[in-house]
């Protein structure tokens, strides 16, 4: 990506704080302490964008975003509300539980909106903000605004170069979606969240782990298991987001379902001098090739833009519109990401700078 002049760049930043700033006026009220933290952070957000604009490199100010979101969300909800309350009885809205629990989530939609009332109806639609999110910047969700990617995206990022190859998992690269179905049919047929209770490495609540000492061990077995093998040794060797790329049933869905979103990373075929570095940087092996050697990515590609960053031809970008017609998207994308990103981390983010400053 070329290096975008500094009126350009600013005056980018200042549309994404702009936005962000309304926002923190409308959700902080009357409170001052929080409406200062909440523009603080809107400030880091728009710094970041105007990084990106004006160096002309996506992912490292993202990753910067991606991770440092990531860290604060499970200080918020993992550390100072554990100590307020003893364990998480209020877990945020957990959008893998929401992939995971599709034919749930469905009913209780129908049952929200039956009741009448907005206000409950608001919060258990938190589903519809997620699925508003595909529909504009899809998948990359996952490597913009999903704090629990971040945690994934950060112990990838812990070697300098990987310790181990993977190698392009073909076929297998379909696995997650099996394991989607897999995990919707047990679902339904439980009528319980069996991907929270059992595969689920994160762990944002308690209420998921069994009463019977038994059942609870073997949970903790497969617990530690996902969370040390996908979550930090293996993405620490390998480079790549495993747990993310392999297990996530959200990373699954936004896969299929994100392709309503007009954005997508494409490779033009003509510029491409067939390198194959998009291959080996992208974290979440959505790049292969064809029969006839070309280079492409596939629906798991995340928009973490590692590979626009990296390639030498300048052959990779994101694009929307129809084939034929295509325009040259990038800096709309990276406007509506860091919107997302910023206005959802804003909910959770200034809550940790007010607690580390004794305000909470
Ligand atoms: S990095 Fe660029 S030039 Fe190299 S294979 Fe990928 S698209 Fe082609
Ligand atoms: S194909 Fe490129 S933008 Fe997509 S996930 Fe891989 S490295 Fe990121």
């Amino acid at each position: 990506m070329k290096n975008g002049s500094f009126r350009k760049s600013a005056g980018l930043a200042f549309g994404i704080l702009g936005v962000l700033a309304v926002l923190s006026f409308v959700s902080a009220g009357r409170d001052v302490p929080l409406l200062l933290a909440k523009l603080s952070w809107s400030t880091v957000v728009a710094f970041l964008g105007f990084r990106i604009y004006r160096d002309g490199v996506i992912s490292r100010y993202r990753a910067i975003l991606f991770i440092l979101t990531a860290f604060l969300f499970f200080l918020e909800f993992k550390f100072f509300r554990f100590i307020s309350f003893g364990n998480t009885p209020s877990a945020p809205y957990c959008h893998i539980a929401e992939a995971s629990t599709l034919s749930n989530f469905v009913h209780s939609q129908v049952l929200a909106i039956k009741s009448g009332d907005w206000r409950v109806w608001g919060v258990l639609t938190m589903g519809f903000l997620w699925l508003l999110i595909i529909f504009t910047i899809g998948q990359g969700i996952c490597s913009w605004v999903c704090f629990f990617g971040g945690i994934d995206e950060g112990f990838s990022k812990i070697a300098k170069r990987p310790i181990l190859k993977f190698k392009a998992p073909g076929r297998w690269r379909d696995l997650p979606i099996a394991f989607l179905i897999f995990i919707l049919v047990v679902t339904f047929l439980q009528g319980l969240p069996v991907f929270c209770s059992w595969f689920c490495p994160f762990k944002m609540t308690e209420a998921f782990w069994a009463a019977d000492p038994v059942t609870r061990k073997a949970q903790a077995v497969l617990f530690w298991s996902i969370l040390a093998g996908a979550v930090i040794i293996i993405p620490i060797l390998t480079g790549k987001r495993i747990f993310c790329s392999f297990i996530c049933p959200f990373g699954a869905l936004v896969s299929i379902s994100g392709k309503a979103s007009p954005y997508a990373v494409t490779i033009d075929k003509e510029k491409c001098s067939r390198c194959g570095k998009c291959m080996e940087v992208c974290p979440s092996l959505a790049v292969e090739t064809t029969a006839s050697g070309e280079y492409k990515t596939t629906n798991f590609c995340t928009r973490c833009s590692k590979c626009i960053d990296i390639c030498p031809s300048d052959a990779i970008s994101i694009f929307s519109g129809p084939s034929g017609a295509r325009i040259d998207t990038r800096d709309i994308f990276i406007f509506l990401s860091l919107l997302v990103a910023g206005a959802l981390s804003g909910s959770f983010v200034p809550n940790v700078f007010l607690r580390l400053a004794g305000l909470r």
